[in-house]
């Protein structure tokens, strides 16, 4: 497989890389490594997305070749990265005709879309897939290919710290530092450049916690308008959730984000045994064990009834 896709990459000319919708670090970090690999290659590529990618990733040398996706050149092969339907990167199965269509992704739950479906469950980031395409075909790594490498694992991990996190991650990881990715400048850009009103943000989702079933359940929303209040967009409630999700005894952290009137993305996380992604494809969604979201439609507190009575199993 990972052959096989090498050479592709070294046959073909023109490739068009695409994620899925409202990208995350994997999304974008594995997207633009693969830009700028092929690019070294003298290659043309298009990297397109449904959304505009978060600013929080702007400090990204490539962020603004980022284009949205009604952009969509003409391309020998398109490669979508991190993305478990084809649904949720905007690709439509006639935009694929007479191309090759490569599936490089790491959710379980991945519905093997592609012509050539490369997929590892318990690969921690896409990241780390790619890092085995490069070195295996012997494509060279750049520095800048490296860090957006390492913005992908550092992101998907959770900066090293979830259970999927193996020595081989971290061997890649210690693999990237040496070719030169100062693993300060990443986490400073992401994790310690907090706008004030983000924060502000922060202060008004953390008092609407509430806890359920012996506390095994917490629940924190965001409104459109708080989003207002604060002069704040969706990008930047980003990891919120993982504020419910920390708190002692919770084994599910929500947030329940009001994307429209009536209308509100999910986003669950969990630190057990808890498979997160089943309790979100109940609502229509997916996602991995421990990180996963839906869209659920109804008020505030019918949406929070459906949640909770869909973990009723944990009374
Ligand atoms: P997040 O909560 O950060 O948006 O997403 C966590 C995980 O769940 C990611 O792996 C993402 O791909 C998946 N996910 C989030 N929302 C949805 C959704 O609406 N549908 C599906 N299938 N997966 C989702
Ligand atoms: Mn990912």
């Amino acid at each position: 497989m990972i052959e096989k896709i090498g050479n592709i990459i070294k046959e073909k000319d023109s490739f068009l890389i695409v994620s899925h919708k409202n990208p995350d670090g994997d999304a974008i970090g594995s997207s633009l490594a693969l830009y700028s690999a092929l690019k070294d290659m003298g290659k043309n590529v298009q990297v397109v997305n449904l959304t505009k990618p978060p600013e929080v990733y702007s400090f990204l040398e490539d962020y603004d070749i980022i284009e949205p996706i009604k952009t969509m050149k003409k391309t020998d092969v398109i490669i979508a990265v991190d993305t478990a339907e084809i649904e949720r990167c905007g690709i439509k199965k006639e935009d694929t005709k007479d191309k090759i269509f490569i599936n490089i992704d790491h959710h379980k739950t991945n519905t093997l879309f592609g012509d050539i479906n490369f997929i590892d469950g318990d690969a921690s980031a896409v990241g780390i897939m790619l890092w085995r395409i490069f070195k295996q075909n012997g494509i060279a790594i750049s520095k800048k290919t490296a860090q957006y490498l390492y913005v992908s694992i550092m992101t998907d991990t959770g900066s090293f710290r979830y259970s999927s996190t193996t020595p081989e991650t971290m061997r890649i990881a210690a693999d990237l530092l040496e070719i030169g990715v100062d693993p300060w400048f990443c986490a400073y850009n992401i994790y310690e450049s907090n706008t004030l009103e983000t924060i502000k943000l922060l202060g008004l989702v953390l008092n609407t916690l509430q806890v359920f079933i012996d506390g095994k359940i917490a629940i924190l929303y965001v409104t459109e308008d708080m989003f207002k209040k604060t002069a704040t967009q969706i990008e930047h409630s980003e990891g919120f959730v993982n504020y419910a999700r920390s708190i002692r005894g919770a084994e599910v952290g929500i947030l329940l984000r009001e994307d429209r009137h009536n209308v509100f993305k999910i986003s669950m996380r969990s630190k057990g045994k808890i498979d997160v992604a089943r309790a979100a494809s109940v609502f229509g969604g997916g996602g991995h064990k421990n990180a996963a979201g839906a869209q659920i439609e109804g008020t505030l507190e019918e949406v929070k009834t459906k949640i909770i009575d869909s973990f009723s199993f944990l009374k």
